[in-house]
């Protein structure tokens, strides 16, 4: 008998975070939006970081942003990554920010400022991981 190889991590939907998991699922990135005060926040939470309002609702987004921070990781954390790969924060056109992958991306780390687009990485069925890439 062989050992199963490792699988990557899936995340865990919440009741806060199950609606961003369903729209990652149709290719459409969302972010909580207060609507007391106006602020899009990442990661989903009960109360809006700004306000502590917690009257908040997810709204669409563009996927367009640009590289705020980014890495190169070569050593993963734990099995089920492959390595080398590239994690960036991504300041979003909507004024938000989320941590995710670079992929496709001609050098690396990718440059801060470089304009990226958000794409999808279809895990399987029931799970979709957004992503990011340099737009050409
Ligand atoms: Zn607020």
């Amino acid at each position: 008998m062989t050992a199963a190889a490792p699988t990557r991590p899936r995340p865990e939907p919440s009741w806060l975070t199950e609606e961003f998991w369903a729209a990652a699922r149709r290719h459409e990135l969302v972010r909580p939006r207060c609507r007391a005060c106006g602020t899009s926040f990442f990661t989903p939470q009960v109360a809006c970081p700004s306000c502590l309002s917690e009257d908040w609702a997810y709204a669409p987004s563009s996927g367009r942003g640009t590289v705020y921070s980014a890495t190169v990781v070569h050593r993963a954390p734990f099995p089920g990554l492959d390595t080398p790969y590239q994690v960036a924060i991504v300041d979003l056109e909507e004024g938000w920010s989320m941590l995710a992958n670079i992929v496709d991306a001609p050098t690396a780390p990718t440059p801060i400022g470089t304009p990226v687009e958000v794409c999808w990485i279809d895990v399987d069925a029931e799970l979709t991981l957004p992503a990011f890439r340099p737009v050409a």
